[in-house]
């Protein structure tokens, strides 16, 4: 395969700045996989989108990401393993399509409609040829006939603005805040939450607000969304609907939860946390 490094980076080494947020990344129960995993190079999350708007328009369901973006660490971990117990098949370090984040893996519900209309959006059932055969592996090799722009994509799937891609911080950390426009409803309208990857805070105070201010060191840093982006934005980081939909029931989880009104899905998020709560103190 002709080489499709791109953008002057290293394969697992791309900086979460120069990837693309994935829509419907829901990682698997029981399968770890690294923070970036919500992530694709942009072009591959620009068609991924756009197949899923095509995918929802067919069948009112969407197709799901398990992994997409894998860092030259995870990949290094998993050929060790494959090293050892020789099996699952894993990539050498360096050369899986996952580490230039045009690869998807994708849950089971869609991927018989992929192997057959994904090469039309770019998408390609290429691990159903592998030694091991993958089906639930596709590469975006590009080459397909339909495309939107973001304003059809957007259109398309009830969408008003641009979903904010995460950005990274002086520590390393990538997080956005975003407050919610909904002036129909008192409860949730002007409502602040700090999100990061697989993790959601309730700024409940303006000190709190604050603060993401100060980790992220950017303080223009703040979408004033819609509810339909906000959504997409905290499913697109597999973040549960528990916690933000339900009215006053979901700010009262977010609030009340053991944790404190905060949330990691990712033992790696647990210094976000650390280093929110230290500036809290
Ligand atoms: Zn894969």
């Amino acid at each position: 395969m002709a080489s499709l490094a791109w953008g002057g980076f290293s394969n697992g080494k791309i900086p979460v700045s120069a990837l693309g947020v994935a829509i419907n990344y829901r990682p698997l129960a029981g399968q770890p996989v690294g923070p970036l995993a919500g992530y694709m190079a942009a072009q591959a999350a620009h068609q991924w989108a756009v197949m899923d708007a095509h995918y929802f328009a067919t069948t009112g369901r969407h197709l799901t990401l398990s992994e997409g973006y894998r860092s030259y660490a995870d990949q290094e971990s998993r050929w060790n393993t494959y090293q050892r117990y020789r099996s699952p098949l894993a990539a050498y370090p360096g050369t899986s399509l996952h580490g230039w984040g045009l690869s998807a893996d994708v849950g089971v519900e869609g991927r018989a409609w992929m192997t057959a209309n994904g090469a039309r959006f770019g998408w390609h059932p290429t691990g159903k040829s592998f030694a091991s055969p993958e089906p639930w592996h596709f590469d975006y090799l590009g080459g397909g006939d339909i495309t939107m722009t973001p304003g059809q994509l957007q259109a398309a799937s009830g969408s008003s603005k641009p979903v904010p891609i995460l950005i990274p911080t002086s520590n390393g950390d990538n997080m956005i805040q975003m407050q919610l426009n909904k002036p129909d409803d008192k409860q949730f309208n002007g409502f602040i939450v700090d999100v990061a990857p697989g993790y959601i805070h309730h700024a409940g105070t303006m000190q709190e607000a604050t603060v993401t201010m100060q980790v992220t060191s950017n303080p223009d840093e703040r979408h004033i969304l819609g509810w339909e982006d906000f959504t997409r934005v905290l499913l697109g980081h597999g973040i549960d609907r528990q916690f933000f939909e339900g009215g006053t029931s979901s700010l009262a989880k977010l609030d009340a939860a053991p944790w404190g009104g905060l949330w990691s899905q990712e033992r790696a998020n647990s210094y976000k946390l650390d280093a929110i709560l230290g500036k809290l103190k």
